[in-house]
């Protein structure tokens, strides 16, 4: 095993990292920007550098100073977490060349599977069913013809796309050229990158995602899967494990995603997401790296993903076997935001002046808040995910308002009513929601006393 690692993230993420190192008697060393001197992450690692500016191309994005970190230090091996550099095949890359291990797949792999275009021709030959649409990137003349194939409405999404962004839905075919360079802007602004393609808009999907773990031996299981259909803009809201599919669904879905990891040669944590519509399933994309949401997988079957990807990276054999894998009761997650629903969930960062965490049998708090924190304007606004296991949905959904109502964060607007909003609602607690769900029933779930 590892002696030392370096996180190369911040937030929840790091800090849940450096406690896995910890129970596994690896040495932790934080990489922090000047915005985060007081972060948590930076407070209980056994080492702490920092690596720059706030901006985050100044010090989480800036690959040299974290490079030049791990090196000082004597780190074996670096641990991206999830955002950015955890899918960046250069970054990756750079480790290889400078000794270091880099906690995940290979950079050929990253570069093959994290352009979403590119990972659709790839799962196309792995016989992984795919939402119809162009066979890799396109021009706007190329993107013509294939609205003219597929019909309307279309999707036009960004090959290099991530956290929702760059991606537009066309009604209309007058609207096409607009929409396609308003896509490749946003991509070209947010990833440097503004190439597109384009799939049929799917109508009121629901998104059902397949955790996989794989070692350096071939060997691939999977860890079932994760309803993540509660989305605003694309992004998701709440994630539960497991989903109401049809249980031969899932068995295909499962089939699928293991194929998919074996004809790439895939190695550490990685998940491959689905939408599903009308009793089928289709390949949407898949994140070569730890994702949000994996807490409720955790839950329902007690494998610490995190933990396995330490063992993975260090070329242990995977310590499970398909057949290993039990799945007991529920599991909940709600991302807690400090955004403010009331002003289109703009960013409230700022002094949390009052924490009080609920405790309990199946509840845990995934975050980086503690009392007096400041929460710096520059991240995303993540700052924390509860999660609870019951022992059936209705159970977990009750623990979860619960576990809620008694949860205390004082000083800054965050997005928590909103959350108890929708899990209040009829809809959701009878599990009969699609993608649109948060976007048609807005008003209503703006409805809450502040
Ligand atoms: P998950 O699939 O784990 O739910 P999300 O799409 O919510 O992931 O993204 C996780 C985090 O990573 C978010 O903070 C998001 O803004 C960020 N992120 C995702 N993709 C990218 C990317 N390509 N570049 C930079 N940040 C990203
Ligand atoms: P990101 O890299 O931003 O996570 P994804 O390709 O995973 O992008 O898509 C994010 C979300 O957008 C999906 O969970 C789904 O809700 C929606 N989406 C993506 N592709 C389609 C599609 N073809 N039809 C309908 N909805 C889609
Ligand atoms: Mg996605």
């Amino acid at each position: 095993m590892f002696h030392k690692v370096l996180i190369a993230n911040r937030g929840e993420i790091a800090v849940r990292i450096i406690r896995a190192c910890k129970q596994l008697g690896i040495e932790t060393v934080a990489v922090y920007s000047k915005a985060d001197e007081d972060a948590l992450h930076t407070q209980i690692a056994d080492q702490a550098i920092c690596i720059g500016k706030a901006p985050s191309k100044d010090s989480y994005l800036n690959m040299e100073n974290i490079i030049s970190a791990a090196i000082n230090t004597g780190a074996e091996a670096i641990h991206p977490g999830f955002g950015f550099l955890s899918e960046n095949a250069k970054f990756a890359s750079l480790c290889k060349s400078c000794g270091i291990q880099f906690i995940g797949p290979s950079s050929e792999v990253i570069e093959k599977m994290g352009d979403k275009a590119m990972a659709k021709k790839l799962m196309k030959e792995a016989g992984v069913p795919l939402v119809p649409g162009s066979d890799g990137e396109v021009t706007l003349e190329e993107g013509k013809e294939i609205l003219s194939t597929v019909g309307l409405p279309v999707l036009i999404k960004a090959s290099a796309g991530g956290g929702g962004r760059g991606m537009r839905v066309v009604h209309h075919k007058k609207d096409f050229e607009k929409l396609f360079r308003a896509a490749s802007n946003e991509a070209e602004a947010a990833f440097g990158n503004g190439k597109v393609y384009i799939e049929k808009f799917v109508e009121n999907p629901k998104h059902i995602e397949v955790q996989i773990l794989a070692d350096k031996y071939q060997n691939v299981i999977h860890l079932g899967e994760r309803d993540c259909t509660v989305q605003r803009r694309n992004q998701k809201v709440i994630e539960e494990a497991p989903s109401s599919l049809p249980i031969g669904m899932k068995k295909a879905m499962f089939e699928a995603a293991v194929k998919a990891c074996k004809h790439v040669n895939y190695e550490n944590a990685g998940t491959i997401e689905f939408i599903v519509s009308n009793d089928q399933f289709y390949f949407i994309e898949m994140n070569t790296r730890i994702q949000v949401e994996h807490p409720v997988t955790e839950m329902i079957t007690g494998v610490d993903i995190v933990k396995e990807q330490l063992r993975i990276a260090a070329g242990k054999k995977l310590k499970y076997s398909q057949a290993d894998i039990r799945f007991d009761g529920h599991a909940i997650e709600v991302r807690i935001n400090a955004e403010d629903p009331k002003h289109d969930f703009r960013p409230s960062p700022g002094v949390i002046n009052l924490l009080h965490v609920p405790q309990g049998l199946g509840i845990r708090f995934d975050s980086f808040l503690y009392t007096d924190y400041l929460i710096p304007p520059y991240y995303d606004s993540m700052v924390g995910k509860v999660i609870v296991h019951g022992y059936s949905r209705l159970d977990a959904i009750r623990k979860m308002r619960a576990t809620l109502e008694e949860l205390i964060i004082e000083g800054v607007p965050l997005n928590q009513s909103f959350i108890m909003m929708i899990l209040m609602h009829d809809h959701f607690v009878k599990g009969v929601i699609d993608t649109g769900f948060i976007e048609r029933h807005l008003e209503g779930l703006l409805r809450y006393e502040t």
